[in-house]
């Protein structure tokens, strides 16, 4: 399969500014150095605990906030850059839906018009664009008749999530990133939503990349999954790959974490433990060496590579990728 979305090096470091100048005293490293490529109709799931750069990386690419550096080519074409396409014409084609479902809704505005808000801005005549809009609610699972004059209060929580999908969906976009999307919901209504989401990938060829803390979702719903820790990719993989036979130890430490179905199982690997270090100062060397049960000293003088991130291989940047090999994290899987 052709690759849609390419991203080679991004970066993205945010200033922390203090002292009575408000002068920057030191930058947070949110995305250090991130490289990887989308398939085609693909789902490439990234996980990670809070703050190691997920929803960071899922802005840059939306430019919604402006990489330090880096480069993005979308279907063939450089992002931004002469020759290439615009920021706005790769926007159009790139959708995001967010985990915060209320209050990316206009409170005060029927449900059909958010729909048609983004179409007619964008010079679709207002009734094609709300009778488009009533089509996409049918396609999300909710009656035109008796939901698309509602108001967002007037919804569930799940419902406001099917409208948002109908939102990004209005532009006809090839690619959704969906950040923390049903982490909100109910269990049985998550899984309502992921079914939906499924089934809208088929049928409109759509490509998402879906970012999410909960690994269990992240393995039903992708084909390729990237593991981040403090700002970089530690690990990139098929997702069967990367829950059966994760590489780096923190991807096995994470997949430890996860409550077991058995409670007497064995725990092969110990869970993460502890808060992830500052991103102000990440460690030397593997960022993870400071929680890594394998840490030999060559792990805080040098920085692992993950090597060709842009590939479809599976990769993991760790010095001791075989150390405790056979401690897989198969026997703690849901
Ligand atoms: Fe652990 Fe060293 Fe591998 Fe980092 S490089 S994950 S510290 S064994
Ligand atoms: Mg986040």
């Amino acid at each position: 399969q052709q690759p849609l979305l390419t991203v080679t090096d991004l970066r993205k470091y945010f200033p922390i500014r203090g002292g009575v100048l408000g002068r920057t005293v030191a930058h947070v490293r949110a995305v250090d150095g991130v490289s990887f490529t989308v398939r085609k109709g693909e789902t490439l799931g990234i996980v990670g605990e809070s703050g190691c750069g997920k929803s960071t990386v899922a802005r840059l690419l939306m430019r919604l906030v402006d990489p330090d550096a880096g480069e993005q080519v979308f279907d063939g074409e450089a992002v931004g850059e002469q020759g290439g396409i615009s920021v706005a014409q790769m926007r159009r084609q790139v959708q995001m839906v967010f985990q915060d479902s209320a209050s990316s809704l206009n409170p005060r505005m029927p449900v059909q018009n958010s729909i048609a808000f983004g179409p007619v801005a964008f010079g679709a005549r207002r009734a094609d664009a709300v009778a488009m809009a009533r089509e996409l609610l049918t396609k999300v699972g909710l009656n035109p008749v008796l939901f698309g004059g509602r108001y967002p209060h007037e919804l569930s929580g799940g419902q406001k999530q099917r409208i948002n999908i109908a939102r990004a969906l209005a532009l006809k976009p090839r690619m959704i990133i969906l950040d923390e999307a049903v982490s909100a919901l109910d269990k049985s209504v998550e899984a309502q939503v992921l079914n939906l989401l499924q089934a809208l990938k088929r049928e409109l060829n759509l490509t998402y990349v879906f970012i999410s803390h909960d690994l269990g979702v992240v393995r039903w719903i992708s084909d390729r999954v990237m593991v981040m820790y403090l700002g970089e990719v530690v690990e990139i993989g098929p997702a069967d790959a990367i829950y059966t036979g994760p590489k780096h130890p923190y991807t096995r430490a994470l997949l430890a974490s996860r409550p077991a179905l058995d409670p007497d199982q064995r725990r092969e690997e110990a869970p993460v433990s502890g808060d992830p270090p500052n991103p102000v100062n990440p460690p030397s060397g593997c960022r993870f060496h400071t929680r890594c049960p394998h840490a030999e000293p060559v792990c805080s003088a040098r920085a692992p590579s993950l090597g060709d991130a842009t590939g479809f291989g599976h990769l993991a940047a760790c010095h001791m990728q075989d150390a405790g090999s056979g401690h897989t994290a198969a026997s703690v899987l849901q």
